[in-house]
């Protein structure tokens, strides 16, 4: 299983939460498209297979191309790869930027699953993190997508935010679940270095992060996503049943992606690239033929380590004769050796196949450091 991932990196604004790189740079559209193409012709050999599963059309703000730019991204994909019978196409959306007529349109160009930054439901918070829209464009946005077809529908949602008032995170979630959405990811306002938070935590004009609120919330995430009949299948992300994100999900289990654009990452099984988060640079690395971003090889102890890290995000969990095979047997007595270390009531064993409880799932990045080599 393969995927592309492409990122178009265009924003109007940056919002204040984030570190995704972005620019505001739109008169340089056609000239990052340009490379684009470049870079497609110039990575072809990158993947062990020209059979695509999964194609996602990430950001900064993909939806601020038009749906002939985007047509014409897909149509140069097609002509090098070929795209299961199957596939999976996400674009990230923003909600102001989406109406009949273009959703209806990313859906006849091959787009089949939208992602919407809805971020919350709540007007004054929207405008504390620095978005566009509205509540009720936000609300408007999936239904407008689920009207105009699409039946593979994502929001995204932040919980965490000491300066809501009480019950708005229930208030969100409710709203979710009622909406025509088949997939939730929520994520922990988080202060991501550089970003505009990060800078107002530092000029200590707001404070820093909850992470009591935040454990708080994430259980109610916990209980209203289940009573509503979402599954999570990994830690900040929810399905209705057999509509998880089978990109992400690949990502998760480490199979080789091919990202394309300014800041995208590669992964080809052992050795992980990314390219300059410099659209300018971008364009003249592409240009020139210089690669001046960066790329790491994994040794078999990173690749253990990162196995270990993202397995233990998601509800599958690692299993310990798995890592017997990808990685020897001192690895998986390494882990059996490490195990006791964990709060008992962060994780459960079934078998060889070790997950972490509602508990646990929390301080999951904190429990994989425990059990790293
Ligand atoms: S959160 Fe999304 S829309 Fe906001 S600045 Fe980042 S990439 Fe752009």
């Amino acid at each position: 299983m393969s995927g592309i991932y492409i990122h178009i990196p265009f924003c109007r604004r940056k919002c204040l939460y984030c570190a995704f790189y972005s620019v505001a740079l739109l008169s340089k559209k056609q000239d990052y498209i340009d490379a684009l193409y470049a870079e497609i012709e110039g990575t072809l050999d990158f993947l062990p297979s020209r059979h695509i599963d999964t194609v996602y059309l990430g950001g900064g703000t993909p939806t601020l191309l038009s749906i002939q730019e985007l047509e014409n991204i897909l149509t140069k994909l097609r002509r090098h790869y070929i795209l299961a019978p199957d596939y999976e196409c996400t674009i990230e959306a923003n909600p102001e930027q989406l109406n009949k007529t273009y959703l209806k349109d990313l859906l006849s160009i091959g787009i089949n699953r939208i992602s919407i930054g809805v971020q919350s439901f709540n007007d004054e918070t929207l405008w504390f993190l620095g978005r566009k829209h509205n509540a009720e464009e936000a609300e408007a946005a999936v239904h407008l997508a689920a009207a105009a077809g699409f039946d593979n529908i994502s929001i995204d949602l932040i919980y965490g935010i000491s300066q809501r008032q009480a019950g708005e995170w229930e208030a969100d979630l409710h709203k979710a679940c009622s909406l025509p959405i088949q997939h939730l990811s929520c994520y922990a306002l988080t202060n991501e270095e550089n970003s505009l938070l990060w800078r107002k935590i530092h000029q200590h004009q707001l404070p820093d992060m909850d992470e009591e609120l935040a454990n708080k919330e994430f259980h109610t995430l916990l209980q209203i996503a289940r009573q509503n009949g979402f599954e999570q299948y990994e830690i900040s992300n929810f399905a209705r049943e057999g509509m998880l994100s089978r990109h992400n999900s690949a990502y998760w289990s480490g199979e080789p992606y091919l990202g394309l654009g300014p800041s995208a990452h590669s992964f080809d099984g052992h050795t992980r690239k990314w390219n300059v988060s410099n659209l300018m640079q971008y364009i003249d690395d592409v240009a020139t033929g210089n690669f001046s971003g960066d790329s790491e090889t994994l040794s078999l102890n990173d690749r253990y380590n990162e196995y270990v890290m993202l397995g233990l995000r998601t509800a599958k969990g690692i299993n310990l004769t798995q890592i017997t095979e990808l990685f020897g047997e001192e690895y998986r007595k390494h882990a059996e050796e490490q195990m006791p270390k964990i709060n008992p009531n962060h994780y459960q064993r079934n078998g060889d196949t070790v997950s972490l409880t509602d508990e646990g799932k929390f301080f999951a990045d904190g429990i994989a450091e425990t059990l790293f080599n």
